[in-house]
């Protein structure tokens, strides 16, 4: 599908907008001062498929690690751009540490946090100067939450002198919209060209986001980071950032996305790279990973091993997967199946490359496995003996046929 954002910008190597695919990326929230652990979240994030790495920077110490951070990840062969997050203080920040604006890949500017009354242009413009220097992209980055409050107030004014009838809410989305354009104009004025800026306005309701993004699509070409400011936890962020993204994205609206899940504590923070993938492969627009057709379960199947293979079978994908890559381009088609009784099974499994239907209640035990429609073997056993067999001939079909 063609994205509608005309201009193209690069951050490091990879490109945002302009017809290229629209592009995963996250945020880690380890303290980035603290090196080793920063270090450790952007190798995993980018390896469960993030393509830029969003980093805070947010003090001395902060931007002071940054450097360190990208030696590290080269080390590794981790060549993941890294995006520095600031607010309030960034003009200080590259300017005290121009070797952190030197191996950053993109500055995102919030232009509700760059400081106080008047300077705010000031401290702005600072940055893009700074981005200039070093040949770095900027994304604009508008907060629902953070806006600038000054043309909030003027747009008030404007509404209530004019008679004009907005709601504040409408009011508020007119001055995110006014915010990012302006702030744009103005990195233009500070020397940036248009392959320099990515733009966002991010809220946290799907049908507010949706509305923002149709606007600024129509009134700017700029590159669009698109995603909810907080998605919220567990099957509510999913939902709610399917049902805000999914719209936008189908209309060539967006460049690249971020799914801002809230992970439980101790959660896992790549749930909201593995998100962001799963949604644009729902989509048709990008191919990150095998998918696994799995029935939901009914009455029909008593049983819980069709879900425990199931749940064996996502989770070899999960462990593999940077490896197939690499060993294996175009691995990311790879469809499969794991399907509960007799009813969708063998229909479900044929229509994959490798399918596997399980009986139901009442069925005779055992399992037969389809190779691209055709029957290829039957499986019995308990549920270990099973998932062995299959991952092996997964495995395998996975090396005849992309090997
Ligand atoms: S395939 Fe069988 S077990 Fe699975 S949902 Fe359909 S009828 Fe139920």
């Amino acid at each position: 599908m063609d994205r509608r954002s005309t201009h193209q910008v690069m951050v490091g190597s990879v490109p945002i907008g302009g017809g290229a695919p629209v592009v995963v990326q996250s945020m880690t929230n380890t303290d980035t001062a603290d090196i080793l652990s920063t270090t450790q979240q952007t190798l995993e994030l980018a390896r469960a498929g993030s393509e830029l790495v969003r980093i805070t920077v947010n003090s001395p110490e902060a931007a002071a690690a940054v450097p360190e951070i990208r030696r590290r990840l080269d080390d590794e062969g981790c060549s993941v751009p890294l995006v520095g997050d600031f607010h309030f203080n960034g003009h200080v920040l590259l300017r005290e540490y121009p070797q952190t604006a030197g191996v950053l890949d993109k500055y995102r500017i919030n232009p509700g946090n760059v400081g106080p009354g008047a300077r705010a242009d000031d401290n702005f413009a600072a940055i893009c100067r700074i981005a200039l220097e070093h040949n770095k992209p900027v994304r604009i980055g508008v907060n629902g939450g953070s806006l600038d409050q000054s043309l909030v107030m003027t747009e008030m004014k404007r509404n209530t002198d004019h008679d004009l009838g907005l709601t504040s809410e409408e009011i508020i989305e007119k001055c995110m919209v006014l915010s990012a354009l302006q702030s744009t104009e103005m990195a233009i004025e500070a020397g940036l060209g248009p392959e320099h800026v990515v733009i966002s306005c991010k809220v946290s309701e799907p049908i507010a986001l949706i509305r923002l993004y149709r606007e600024l699509a129509a009134k700017s070409n700029q590159p669009l980071h698109l995603g909810l400011t907080e998605a919220g936890m567990g099957a509510k962020g999913l939902v709610w950032s399917a049902a805000a993204t999914a719209p936008l994205l189908t209309a060539g609206i967006g460049d690249t996305i971020r799914i801002s899940l809230t992970p439980r504590p101790g959660g896992d923070r790549r749930d909201e790279v593995y998100a962001a993938c799963e949604l644009l492969q729902a989509l048709g627009l990008r191919a990150f990973s095998p998918s696994v057709t799995a029935c939901p379960g009914c009455g029909r199947t008593t049983s819980t091993t069709f879900q425990h293979l199931a749940e064996l079978v996502e989770a070899h994908i999960k462990e593999n997967l940077p490896t197939w890559r690499e060993k294996f381009p175009g691995v990311e088609e790879l469809k499969l199946a794991v399907m509960g009784c007799i009813v969708n099974g063998p229909g479900e499994s044929k229509a994959a490359h490798v399918g596997i239907s399980l009986p139901g209640a009442g069925e005779e035990p055992k399992c037969p496995v389809f190779i691209d429609g055709r029957p290829f073997t039957t499986l019995k056993g308990n549920s270990e003996e099973l998932a062995e067999d299959f991952i092996a001939i997964i495995d395998n079909y996975i090396v005849q046929r992309w090997g």
